[in-house]
């Protein structure tokens, strides 16, 4: 590999077949080598963000709700508060003199204002650093108002996205348990991390319909605060992908005795080992047989379109920088699908586990990387000569700017990937990205030689 990279990060990028596997995840990202992570605080306000009749206050400077105001798309079929950000908006005086008294009156203003489900108040650096006490605020204005207000402890500084991922579940558990439970079916669950970005959650919800399978709540796209209150009626957790609610899971297993498995509903084998395993774990022959046919339906429509992008998409190469590693194994997988190669994969938060599994699945010469940035993908993408990008809203200027394809499997996504319809999706997104004309009229491959 001919690749610049600053020598402090040497461990955490590793190419397949160069030596035994190793690689260092899990740190601190480096300073000065501008991580694409984010903050704590955006890690917890990207989870809770769906929840659509909720309101979201943010504890801090404007800057802080400002860079995370719609955040994701997560489309309501309901109220749409969530869309509004709201900010106490500190300044020089409140850091001196405390900001406790302008979140109280921020707080009763806004619930007398739009009469909220719920109100969730994010903690950010600054109130970290001058100790307002949201949790003794919140506890008042619930009690003012009988609308429960949740502090969010998500001072951005004290760890990375995962860290904010905890915060939370931490905020989310304080909802669940809170609604009664009478009349849920014992086919009954959950689904845990998607954030219906465009409208993914609606068709998952079809499929278990299908199936004959009740989902009490949707945590958190499309969210809703009355159902998941009711969320610990349920027989079993379905958590997806990156593990932004793991921790969730883990904590109603604990507390309600709730098993839950993990997923992903992204390509054709994962999405349907998702539908398996939910039927597999409720052992009814009906629930079965109905995932059977619904799966046969939808493959017998899905395969004769992915074979006709298959005959263009051969061989040509593409590259996966995600969240958490968790989408990368669908991805991959989707991508061979298409007869495509995947030269280079790397996410913001993977777990040694996740880059275990990611050796044991990528081709040799496959470059694995955790925490980058954007000088080394930059790097990456050029020395691996790459037709298209995967990745979220700041791995888009890079590829653009190198004349790279790419598709924003992140925050910003227009078309549902998720589903058999959402692998139709994404192929004919990847194959109209590939094929474009434009790339004769950009500078790639001098860039390249
Ligand atoms: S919480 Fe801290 S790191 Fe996050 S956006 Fe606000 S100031 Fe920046």
């Amino acid at each position: 590999m001919n690749v610049n990279i600053l020598e402090e990060r040497t461990g955490q990028v590793y190419e397949k077949g160069q030596g035994p596997f190793s690689l260092k995840c899990n740190l601190d990202s480096l300073p000065g080598a501008v991580s694409q992570r984010a903050c704590v605080f955006c890690g917890s306000r990207v989870v809770l963000y769906p929840i659509t009749d909720a309101l979201h206050l943010v504890h801090g400077p404007i800057g802080c709700a400002v860079y995370t105001w719609d955040i994701r798309g997560a489309l309501s079929s309901n109220r749409e508060l969530h869309r509004l950000s709201f900010s106490t908006d500190l300044r020089e005086r409140d850091v001196i003199f405390g900001g406790e008294e302008k979140l109280e009156a921020s707080l009763l203003e806004l619930i007398e204002r739009y009469m909220p489900s719920a109100a969730f108040v994010y903690s950010t650096c600054i109130v970290g650093i001058i100790g307002d006490d949201i949790q003794a605020v919140c506890k008042r204005v619930s009690q003012k108002t009988g609308v429960k207000c949740i502090p969010v402890q998500s001072e951005g500084f004290k760890g990375n996205k995962r860290a904010g991922y905890e915060a939370a579940c931490n905020a989310l558990i304080e909802l669940v348990g809170s609604g009664p439970i009478d009349g849920i079916s014992p086919f009954s669950i959950n689904i845990l991390g998607d954030f219906n970005l465009a409208g993914e959650i609606w068709i998952i919800k079809d499929y278990y319909r299908r199936m004959g399978i009740e989902v009490v709540s949707t945590i958190t796209g499309d969210g809703k605060v009355k159902e998941i209150q009711r969320a610990h009626g349920a027989r079993l957790n379905v958590v997806q992908c990156s593990g932004a609610t793991l921790s969730l899971a883990k904590m109603m297993e604990e507390r309600y005795g709730i098993p839950y498995i993990r997923v992903s509903y992204f390509g054709v084998d994962d999405m349907a080992d998702a539908l398996y395993r939910v039927a597999d774990h409720f052992k009814d022959k009906r629930i079965m047989e109905n995932t059977r046919s619904l799966i046969k339906e939808e493959l017998d429509s899905l395969y004769p379109a992915l074979k006709e992008f298959r005959k263009d998409l051969k061989g040509k190469r593409a590259a996966i920088y995600v969240g958490g590693a968790f989408k990368a194994f669908s991805l991959i997988k989707a991508f061979r699908l298409l007869g495509m190669k995947v030269v280079l994969v790397g996410s913001q938060t993977g777990t040694r586990e996740d880059y275990e599994e990611l050796e044991a699945v990528t081709d040799p010469g496959t470059v694995i990387v955790d925490d980058s940035n954007p000088l080394e993908l930059s790097e990456f993408l050029k020395e691996k000569d790459v037709d298209i990008f995967v990745g979220g809203v700041k791995e888009r200027p890079i590829a653009y700017k190198l004349g790279i394809g790419f598709c924003d499997h992140n925050h910003e996504r227009k078309e549902a990937l998720e589903g058999f319809i959402g692998m139709y999706n994404f192929a004919k997104e990847v194959h109209a990205t590939v094929m474009s004309p434009v790339w004769r009229f950009v500078p790639r491959k001098e860039m390249r030689s």
